[in-house]
C-alpha cells in the first residue's frame, strides 16, 4: 500500500528566491508522516528550495523536462539534469504547457526520457469540457495511450497519472469536480491501464487536480478514491497546504 501522494505545483510562482525559500520552510516545518509530498518549484529557485532540510517523505520534482539529454536546446532542462540535481519526480504534459503548444508526441518522448533518467513521471491528462455523454472519457483514453506509447510494459507500473479536468483548474473549492465524478473517472483511468498493460497497469497511481483546497481535499480523496492530489495555487500558502497534507494523511 502506497501512502497518499500530494504534489505541489508552484507554476511560475513565487517572485523571488527568498519567497520560495520562505514557502518551503513554512511547509517543511509541519509535514505529517502519513503522506508523500512532492514540491515542484520553478527550476530557477530549485537550489534555494533544495537547501531547506526536508524529511524523508518529501521529494523534489520539476514542472517539466526536455526529452534530449544535452546539447543545443536553449532554455531546456533534461530529465537527467533534473535527476542529477536531486529530483525524484517530474510533472509532464500539464494542461498549461499543452496550451502553449506542447504536442502529444513531445509528451510521449518526455515521459520516456523521464523513465530513462529514473525520474517518476507525473503525467497530466484532462478534458477541456465535461460532457454528459462520456466523450471526455475517449479523449482521456487517447491522451493516456499517446503519453505512454513509448514505454515498455514493465516501465508502466510506477508512473503517476494526474487527472486534471481543465475546466476545474484554478478556482475555489466549490468549483472542483465532484467526488462522485472523480471516482467514476479514476475507475475509468485504472481500467484503461489494466486493459492496456495488464498487471503492470495496476501499479499506476491516479491523482486528482483542480481547485483542491483545505475545505474539499478530504472528500475528494476519500470519496473520489484517488491515490492523492495535485495542488496548484493552494500549495503556495503554507498553512493551507499543511491543512491539506494533514487531512489527507488521516485517510485510511
Ligand atoms: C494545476 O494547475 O495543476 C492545479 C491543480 O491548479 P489549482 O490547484 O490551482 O486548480
Amino acid at each position: 500500500m502506497f501512502k497518499k501522494l500530494i504534489v505541489a505545483n508552484w507554476k511560475m510562482n513565487p517572485e523571488t528566491p527568498l519567497q520560495a525559500k520562505t514557502i518551503a520552510k513554512g511547509v517543511l516545518k509541519k509535514i505529517p508522516r502519513g503522506v508523500e509530498v512532492v514540491l515542484c518549484p520553478p527550476n530557477i529557485f530549485w537550489s534555494d528550495v533544495a537547501k531547506v532540510k526536508r524529511p524523508s517523505n518529501v521529494f523534489l520534482g520539476t514542472q517539466n523536462v526536455f526529452f534530449e539529454d544535452k546539447g543545443a536546446f536553449t532554455g531546456e532542462v533534461s530529465a537527467s539534469m533534473a535527476k542529477e540535481s536531486g529530483a525524484t519526480f517530474s510533472i509532464i504534459g500539464h494542461s498549461e504547457r499543452r496550451a502553449l503548444g506542447e504536442s502529444d508526441e513531445f509528451i510521449s518522448k518526455k515521459v520516456l526520457a523521464a523513465k530513462n533518467a529514473e525520474l517518476i513521471p507525473i503525467i497530466c491528462v484532462g478534458e477541456k469540457e465535461h460532457d454528459t455523454q462520456g466523450l471526455y472519457l475517449d479523449f482521456l483514453k487517447k491522451q493516456i495511450i499517446s503519453a505512454t506509447s513509448l514505454l515498455s510494459k514493465s516501465a508502466i507500473k510506477d508512473i503517476v497519472i494526474a487527472y486534471e479536468p481543465i475546466w476545474a483548474i484554478g478556482k475555489d473549492a466549490k468549483n472542483s469536480m465532484s467526488s462522485y465524478d472523480i471516482h467514476q473517472t479514476s475507475l475509468f483511468i485504472r481500467k484503461v491501464f489494466i486493459d492496456l498493460y495488464g498487471q503492470s497497469g495496476k501499479g499506476v497511481r491516479v491523482l486528482y487536480g483542480g481547485s483542491v483546497a483545505p475545505e474539499n481535499c478530504e472528500e475528494l480523496v476519500k470519496n473520489g478514491e484517488v491515490d492523492g492530489l495535485l495542488v496548484g495555487h493552494q500549495s503556495l500558502i503554507p498553512e493551507n497546504f499543511i491543512k491539506i497534507l494533514t487531512a489527507v494523511s488521516k485517510i485510511k
